[in-house]
């Protein structure tokens, strides 16, 4: 790695802008996992489905007696699954859910039956609609503590206070609790399309509210699914006596949103790297098994990396791989990018031959190295905006450039193994760091020999 320490005016645009969102030196880490329509788009498509479901007239004998055993099979399975995973998150959440689908389908069942509602039906739906919003964001919010079991005792605890303390109010006084939670408080807030009890709106808007906020602070694919469940069942309420499917149909798929929420993440965990978000080494060798006949594979290695750790410390470290990485991701010729391990990585390129891809990979390397990364401490850091734009524009920042070194093998020969290639692409590697570090040197294999690519810097 060489590592240039010079004063430098900022004046690229580009440059201001990752540097105002990547603070190197002020060991602040940027939150890693952005905000992402992925992490939308499975609850989308099963709310979605959903309501499509909902707006037909009536589901046909197979889908319907489907949809009247899946919210006990989801719980089953899906609280299995949570169990077994350590989530007691989302299992209690799954119960929060299934409890609401019970006490509404028991009503739901007696109104179908009898032709008209139960004694006690609006008091039950109306104490739902309070509870659900407020529980579902409590539960929502709660994270999981050290201790699992603890943690679960606690949530039980606090789910079985609450629906002791509501059975227990519904029984002692079912007139007054009615009328309290039937009362409009705010006459002027109250418009026609809002079918359910006054109260019910401002507790899905908190609840909505913290749990967007959550999702924004933390954006995970489980906190995406929390914030379309709870707008499933936002819509959902008021139509459990009008549409005939709407309670199991959306109760069953809110269910099953945080269910794929935690496969989804428990995939991430398996295939991404944390750290720079690329995939990870599981997720090259399941790659690496679908290679056709012609690849190539760059090991791409930072230089140096060690000083650049123990100069700056660990945490610029971090920094610095994610911008790494982030310029592997944009390398072109339809090359991805893995990372291997530590301060390695390693690009795949299908189709193509070598003298193809070394271009690309020419140009990563030398978008590293001409990347300026400003570090500055935190106790420099500018009052406001005004001072920061100042400051960027005009002072003497300290600069460092970061580089690597990349060896590339092909597969020309049927007869090699992935893992064959790869271990020719790390001694191309170790020979570009002998030749000096930044630079790129490709083991060819119908050549059999070392060739040096062409040199820009
Ligand atoms: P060379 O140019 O020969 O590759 O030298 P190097 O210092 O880069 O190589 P070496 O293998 O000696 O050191 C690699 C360093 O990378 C050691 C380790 O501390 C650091 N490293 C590995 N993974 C991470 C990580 O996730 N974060 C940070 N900050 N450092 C890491
Ligand atoms: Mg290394
Ligand atoms: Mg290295």
């Amino acid at each position: 790695m060489q590592i240039r320490r010079h004063c430098v005016l900022i004046a690229r645009k580009r440059h201001n802008a990752i540097f105002s969102s990547l603070p190197i030196g002020s060991l602040t880490l940027s939150r890693l996992p952005t905000v992402s329509f992925w992490h939308f788009l499975p609850p989308l498509l099963l709310l979605g489905g959903g309501l499509l479901v909902c707006a037909l007239s009536g589901l046909n004998a197979f889908f319907g007696s489907l949809f009247d055993v899946l919210p006990t099979l989801l719980l089953l399975l899906g609280g299995a699954f949570c169990l077994v995973y350590g989530r007691q998150r989302e299992l209690l959440l799954l119960l929060i859910l299934y409890l609401l689908y019970f006490v509404l389908d028991e009503q739901l069942d007696y109104f179908r039956e009898q032709g008209h509602v139960r004694a006690d039906a609006a008091l039950v739906f109306h104490l739902s609609c309070l509870l659900l919003p407020l529980l579902y964001g409590l539960f929502a919010l709660w994270r999981e503590r050290t201790h699992l079991a603890q943690d679960l005792v606690a949530r039980f605890a606090v789910l079985f206070a609450v629906g002791i303390v509501a059975m227990a109010l519904a029984r002692r006084y079912p007139q007054e609790l009615e009328r309290w939670l039937s009362l409009v408080r705010w006459p002027g807030l109250y418009a026609d399309w809002m079918t359910l009890m006054q109260l019910a709106y401002p507790a899905f808007l908190i609840a909505g509210m913290a749990l967007l906020a959550q999702y924004l602070r933390v954006p995970r694919p489980l906190h995406a699914a929390q914030c379309v469940g709870l707008v499933g069942l936002f819509w959902m309420l008021p139509n459990t006596f009008i549409q005939p499917n709407a309670l199991q149909v959306i109760s069953s798929l809110s269910m099953l949103m945080i269910i794929v929420g935690v496969a989804h993440e428990a995939y991430q965990m398996a295939f991404r790297d944390e750290l720079t978000g690329l995939p990870g080494r599981r997720a090259l060798n399941e790659r690496l098994q679908r290679l056709g006949r012609n690849y190539v594979i760059a090991m791409a290695d930072v230089d140096h990396f060690k000083k650049f750790n123990d100069s700056h410390g660990h945490d610029v470290g971090d920094q610095v791989l994610r911008l790494v990485a982030g310029q592997l991701r944009k390398v072109g010729g339809g090359g991805k990018a893995y990372r291997y391990g530590g301060e390695e990585f390693t690009l795949v390129f299908t189709g193509k031959t070598l003298e193809q891809c070394l271009p690309y990979l020419e140009a990563v390397r030398q978008a590293l190295e001409q990347y300026p990364i400003q570090l500055r401490n935190r106790a420099q850091r500018p009052g406001d905006d005004r001072q920061g734009r100042q400051m960027r524009a005009g002072t003497c920042a300290s600069s460092v450039s970061v580089t690597m070194s990349m060896g590339v093998a092909e597969c020309t020969d049927v007869r090699l193994t992935p893992e064959e290639v790869i271990k020719a692409a790390d001694k191309a590697l170790y020979s570009a760091k002998s030749a000096g570090r930044n630079c790129i040197r490709s083991h060819g294999q119908r050549r059999g020999a070392m060739r040096v690519s062409p040199q820009v810097s």
